[in-house]
């Protein structure tokens, strides 16, 4: 096992499994949903390994900032459409029964002309 664990989004944060970059920072790593919903759909996740919105503390709360300050810019640069017309929806599934299935904190973006795949 390597010192990623078994945690996929840490090996995609570190370049150690490959994925479709929108964006990264020293913080910060953003990529396509490999099964997207909609016309545009990406991942923000921290380079740190938080598991869920469930383990957020209030030290976290600057990383989670900058996360939801990203999210509307690089929604605007992967071709969601202008607000109010446009838009986009952002998206934490936290646990089984809020539908996470990946266990390393990410915030779905989803933009784009309707109808979408899902919501
Ligand atoms: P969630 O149900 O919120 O945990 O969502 C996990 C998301 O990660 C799903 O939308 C998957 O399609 C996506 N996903 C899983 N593996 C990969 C991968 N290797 N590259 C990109 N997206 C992925
Ligand atoms: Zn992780």
């Amino acid at each position: 096992m390597s010192h990623f664990g078994n945690c996929i989004f840490c090996k995609i944060a570190a370049g150690a499994i490959p994925s479709s970059k929108v964006y990264e920072d020293d913080e910060l790593f953003a990529f396509h949903d490999i099964k997207p919903w909609a016309p545009v759909h990406f991942l923000i996740i921290p380079r740190t390994h938080i598991p869920s919105m469930a383990q957020v503390e209030p030290g976290h709360a600057a990383l989670l900032g900058r996360m939801m300050v990203l999210a509307p810019k690089l929604a605007m640069e992967q071709g969601c459409n202008p607000y109010p017309a446009g838009g986009f929806r952002i998206l934490v599934n936290t646990g089984a029964e809020g539908g996470q299935d990946v266990h390393h904190l990410h915030i779905h973006v989803m933009g784009g002309a309707r109808p979408w795949l899902k919501g």
